[in-house]
């Protein structure tokens, strides 16, 4: 177990196909204690079926920074330093995963945004007193960030942003000890996916072009999370790493 008396925050499970909830398992199956953080009383309804009783659920809404603070403070005020963080959250109307990128809308453009790559800093930000030397912080993309994918759309864009916030940010808290990367997973079927446009058919060639024609599991990508936020991962600094059976090779 390479995560014993680890904390690590796990930001983003939604329900039991969330792969936030991949990477808790697989955190604690390494012997890491989790601290969930959830967006609103909905979904905190969900985790309570799937957290044990003695776990810290601490509410956080990305979108605002009051509520990023209060849940780093909470945090703190119970555990003082943690050893990881797992960001696991995107957003996107439904609109801007449709039809054509030159159609979305500013609004829709900055919401995207918002949630899905600045939160990455914004959490950063108050996550970054608390955080051990040795620690790893780890968030979620897709191959969408680099080809266009059908109706992947405005979360592309937003995913490529959030990839190059992972190497700015990597290079910065790398002089404290505190590595930043990313897992490119390839399509699972989640909540958040299905906002996406014929979904069915993004979850389709992430099974087609594996070899066995078996999608990428959030078991997998939760144990890739477990080893990137462990010091097994010392050396690997700003990095993207797929976790997608092999889809990009092709
Ligand atoms: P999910 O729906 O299970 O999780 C998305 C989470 O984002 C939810 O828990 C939701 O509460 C949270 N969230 C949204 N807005 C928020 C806000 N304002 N404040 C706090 N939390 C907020 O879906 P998922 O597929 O497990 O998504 C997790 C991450 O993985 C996302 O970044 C997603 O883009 C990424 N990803 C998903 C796939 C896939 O195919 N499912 C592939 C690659 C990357």
């Amino acid at each position: 177990m390479f995560l014993k008396n680890k904390k690590v925050v796990v930001m983003g499970v939604a329900n039991k196909r969330s792969i936030a909830w991949g990477c808790a398992k697989a955190l604690k199956e390494q012997g890491a204690d989790i601290i969930y953080t959830y967006q609103n009383e909905r979904m905190k309804k969900q985790l309570l079926k799937l957290a044990e009783p003695t776990d810290l659920l601490v509410e956080c809404d990305v979108s605002s920074d009051e509520s990023i603070a209060q849940a780093f403070t909470i945090i703190q005020e119970k555990f003082d330093k943690i050893d990881g963080l797992v960001h696991a959250i995107a957003f996107a109307n439904k609109e801007e995963l449709d039809g054509n990128v030159s159609d979305i809308t500013r609004s829709g453009y900055l919401l995207a945004q918002d949630i899905s790559s600045y939160s990455l800093l914004a959490v950063a930000h108050y996550a970054k007193p608390l955080l051990n030397p040795g620690s790893g912080i780890v968030t979620m993309t897709y191959l969408g960030s680099e080809r266009a994918i059908p109706n992947y759309n405005m979360m592309g864009i937003a995913k490529a942003s959030l990839e190059t916030a992972v190497k700015y940010l990597a290079y910065e808290f790398a002089v404290d000890k505190i590595r930043v990367n990313g897992i490119s997973a390839g399509a699972i079927k989640t909540l958040a996916v299905t906002g996406v446009k014929d979904y069915d058919q993004l979850i389709k060639l992430s099974e087609d072009r594996t070899p066995d024609k078996a999608g990428v599991t959030i078991e997998e990508v939760g144990n890739t999370c477990a080893f990137l936020v462990s010091e097994l991962a010392a050396g690997i600094v700003g990095d993207i790493i797929y976790v997608d059976k092999g889809v990009h090779l092709t």
